[in-house]
């Protein structure tokens, strides 16, 4: 397959932007561009008492609206390129979202799955003890993303804290509620990408109740997805995760196949399922088409083999830019992640809120705040599009570049 490279991507994302606004080449620059990217080795002893060198980064794209904010992603295709758009991709995501921050993103090239529990507590606290003198509760606030989780984000906090000796929570998000955690947080990103479809299928007037769902990738973000959907009343015809998927038109039952997975590490094999491929998925005939796992997978030519009339974009950077067009073009709703999947980042913001104030809330009341601001963020993408008669990721770009604009001019960065 051809390599993609998401930051490209993203550059031409903000291409399409930078025309309907009139950008000028200033501006940009300084949009296409991190503020700063931090790289560096660093060693981890391994159980066998090997010492290993492994490559950490942390990019920090722009901070005009608030501290940089995003996650740490643990997977072996990390690279440089990777994360710079995926911090650019949370610049706009917080923007979009209306919450108080800048975007960044981390990544650490290593397959979790091959390393031990001591090994990759070496790796977590080790990547910390790199990273610290530019992280903080004011200055960025790492968290979760794919194979990182609240363990995590424990031991990462814990090396912080032992470096500043005191505490710090507000230092990262999407910690265990032991540690200043918050209600809602571990399925918060699926519960912001349902409340969008939620919305979009009022104003197109369908029903929910027996709509057929197909999602790829069952991480945190699709398996909450699926959960959620199901209570719904939405049908999860199919599902997958890094080794495959299944299928079956009649629906499947989530807690089953939870258990199947908990069994056997993965949803394949699926008992009264048939086995269907990570991009077979993508062109189901389904109503609702999910993609929750990683970028580059619905490329140009699954574009013109997909069947489903709305995509919620739960993983980031899913879908290419020649594909955008493609799926413009036949009319596909498609919700894009800068807003999909936002709510993971805005109940992070509510966690670290909670940790400033020092004080909690109930699951109801940061469920109703999710509630309010992803109704916000949705009606504010909608009718950008619909005023610039544009898709919605081009709705969302424009909303989100004009209000960091707008921050960068108040700042005296820009004229
Ligand atoms: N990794 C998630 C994202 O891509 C969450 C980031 C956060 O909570 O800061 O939005």
């Amino acid at each position: 397959m051809e390599k993609i490279n998401p930051f490209d991507n993203a550059k031409k994302q903000l291409g399409k932007v930078a025309s309907i606004l009139k950008l000028n080449d200033t501006e940009l620059e300084l949009l296409g561009t991190p503020k700063r990217i931090i790289q560096f080795s660093f060693p981890v002893k391994l159980d066998s008492g090997r010492i290993k060198l492994f490559q950490g980064y942390r990019v920090q794209h722009n901070d005009a609206r608030g501290p940089f904010k995003g996650g740490i992603r643990y997977h072996p295709q990390v690279d440089l390129d990777e994360v710079k758009a995926l911090a650019f991709w949370m610049t706009m995501k917080c923007a979009v979202a209306g919450i108080p921050y800048g975007g960044g993103k981390g990544g650490i090239i290593v397959d979790p799955k091959k390393l031990s529990k001591d090994e990759l507590e070496n790796l977590s606290r080790g990547y910390m003890r790199e990273l610290h003198p530019f992280v903080g509760p004011d200055k960025d606030v790492p968290a979760p993303d794919v194979y990182t989780d609240g363990q995590v984000m424990s031991w990462m906090l814990d090396e912080y804290e032992k470096i500043k000796g005191a505490h710090a929570p507000g230092l990262i998000t999407g910690k265990p509620l032991e540690l200043g955690g918050s209600k809602v947080r571990d399925y918060a990103t699926a519960m912001g990408g349902a409340i969008c479809l939620r919305e979009l299928m009022k104003n197109l007037k369908k029903k929910s109740h027996g709509s057929t769902v197909a999602i790829q990738g069952f991480g945190n973000a699709g398996s909450f997805m699926a959960k959620i959907l199901s209570s719904w009343g939405y049908k999860i015809v199919a599902v997958s995760d890094s080794k495959g998927g299944v299928h079956n038109e009649k629906g499947l039952k989530f807690d089953e196949v939870v258990a199947h997975k908990e069994k056997t590490e993965s949803v394949v094999g699926f008992r009264g399922a048939k086995k269907i491929s990570n991009e077979d998925i993508l062109t189901l005939d389904v109503d609702v088409l999910v993609p929750a796992a990683l970028e580059n997978q619905i490329t140009h030519t699954i574009a013109h083999a997909v069947k489903a009339p709305i995509i919620v974009e739960l993983a980031n950077g899913p879908t290419t830019p020649d594909a955008d067009d493609i799926l413009r073009r036949k009319g596909v709703h498609l919700i894009p992640d800068i807003l999909a999947n936002a709510g993971g980042v805005s109940t992070s913001y509510f966690e670290w809120v909670q940790n400033l104030q020092g004080y909690y809330w109930n699951e109801k009341e940061v469920l109703d705040k999710l509630d309010v601001l992803m109704v916000n963020a949705f009606t504010d993408v909608f009718n950008a599009s619909k005023q610039h008669r544009v898709d919605m990721r081009t709705g969302a770009f424009v909303v989100a570049v004009q209000k960091v604009l707008k921050a960068e001019k108040l700042r005296g960065r820009l004229k």
